[in-house]
């Protein structure tokens, strides 16, 4: 039988409260302090882990502390310096990029709104959420790899889209606790509900989960 709104919302709140019981350190792993320094690296977590971001970040930031810092560097060097996240040509382009349209369109200040924030080259929903609701306070739930897949086996959106999932979590999950739901979704991602051979049996949300391919206990 398909499950209505009403009671998809009533299983989300529960299995948000359960997350938060499970995963009470659930917070954002990128080490930053100001919405550039976010911007950044958002911009360098992209098929990176968090971990690997932030060993590099700290000479980074202390290097360019302002967009302008970004756009006056030698894209040479800059990529050296973001070599190890991957996609170093891509992603150096990305900032220097970002960047410009910062100093030009912003006065050099990273904007507050969604759609100022996604017109920026190289940032995207899942980006601009990011910074949205952890460097500015703004509710905001943002589809990253752990959040697309968790959702959709939870049952709690589908598509193969990440901005339709977007669309359909926002539908579903409590307003106010969109940030930290990201969070706990990441958690269980990465600590449980892993891509292969989830740990189904140790779950904490096992009894809302409609997941077939659920694993037995070995
Ligand atoms: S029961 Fe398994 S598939 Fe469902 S959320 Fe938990 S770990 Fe993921």
């Amino acid at each position: 039988m398909r499950e209505s709104r009403e009671a998809k919302r009533a299983r989300a709140r529960k299995i948000v409260r359960a997350l938060k019981k499970a995963y009470p350190d659930a917070k954002i792993a990128l080490d930053f302090e100001t919405p550039l320094e976010l911007l950044v690296a958002t911009i360098l977590s992209a098929q990176c882990t968090d971990e690997r971001v932030n060993t590099v970040t700290p000479a980074l930031f202390k290097k360019y502390p302002s967009a302008r810092d970004y756009v006056r560097a030698e894209a040479a060097a800059l990529e050296q310096e973001v070599r190890s996240t991957g996609f170093y040509r891509a992603k150096t382009r990305s900032i220097m990029g970002m960047a410009k349209a910062l100093v030009d369109d912003h006065g050099g200040e990273v904007p507050r709104t969604r759609e100022a924030l996604t017109s920026l080259p190289g940032v995207g929903l899942k980006t601009a959420n990011v910074i949205l609701g952890n460097a500015f306070g703004e509710p905001a739930i943002a589809v990253d790899t752990h959040v697309f897949r968790v959702s959709q086996r939870l049952g709690l959106a589908r598509s193969e889209d990440p901005d339709e999932i977007h669309d359909q979590l926002v539908e579903v999950l409590p307003r106010r606790e969109w940030t930290l739901t990201t969070h706990l979704l990441q958690s269980h991602g990465r600590r449980c509900c892993v891509a292969r051979k989830p740990l189904c049996p140790e779950c904490p949300v096992l009894a809302l989960c409609p997941w077939p391919g659920k694993t037995k206990i070995r």
